[in-house]
């Protein structure tokens, strides 16, 4: 098991609904050693692409976003959420569904940090149905920006978002795979990386 694989295992809760909760180290109280040792470790996956920028969206994928932004020296850019339908020309937007929520936002991005010369490398915390990754990913084509990479967290590999984002050829890193989890008695269960 990698570092953040035995932290899901020590600090996680599986709840129901196929929701892990990772509040106590990731995505609510944050421990920023761990968030620096994920930043190496996708600089480290991701090293030789020409990243340019990292793309994140809020709120919980910039706390993983910022080691990685500062290990590559490049900005970080947040999508953010907008319930405004009056959106400006000057903005990127994408619609996504959230799979905790359950509810739709507009993600935007500002026309003035995407342009057609970057190279980005997406980040967020989890990948479920993939949903929040295809809309940073139309974001970064509306830019005619290229995709480097991306880089998740969590992956819940009995969720649909890895086998389609895999499919449309990206090189797509995540730091733990569950393969399985039972909200139960708690077990969960890693698939092996190479
Ligand atoms: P997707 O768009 O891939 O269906 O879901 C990704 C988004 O939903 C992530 O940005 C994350 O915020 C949230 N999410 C999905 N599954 C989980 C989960 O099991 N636990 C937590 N804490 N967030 C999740």
């Amino acid at each position: 098991m990698n570092f953040l694989e035995e932290r899901i295992i020590k600090d996680g809760v599986v709840k129901p609904g196929n929701v892990l909760k990772v509040d106590s180290f990731l995505n609510h109280q944050m421990d920023i050693g761990l968030m620096d040792q994920m930043g190496e470790e996708f600089h480290a996956r991701f090293a030789g692409k020409p990243v340019t920028k990292v793309l994140t969206i809020e709120a919980s994928g910039i706390g993983i976003a910022y080691p990685v932004a500062r290990c590559f020296g490049v900005p970080l850019v947040f999508a953010k959420k907008s319930k405004s339908v009056n959106l400006d020309g000057d903005l990127y937007t994408a619609e996504v569904e959230s799979f905790t929520h359950k509810n739709k936002n507009t993600v935007v991005v500002s026309k003035r940090f995407l342009s057609a010369d970057d190279h980005v490398l997406i980040i967020d915390d989890f990948l479920a149905n993939g949903c929040a990754l295809q809309g940073l990913i139309s974001i970064v084509e509306s830019a005619g920006a290229t995709v480097e990479g991306i880089g998740i967290a969590v992956e819940k590999g009995f969720q649909i978002g890895g086998r389609i984002i895999r499919n449309l050829g990206y090189q797509l890193e995540s730091l733990a795979i569950v393969e399985s989890m039972d909200d139960t008695t708690g077990t969960i269960c890693f698939r092996e990386q190479g």
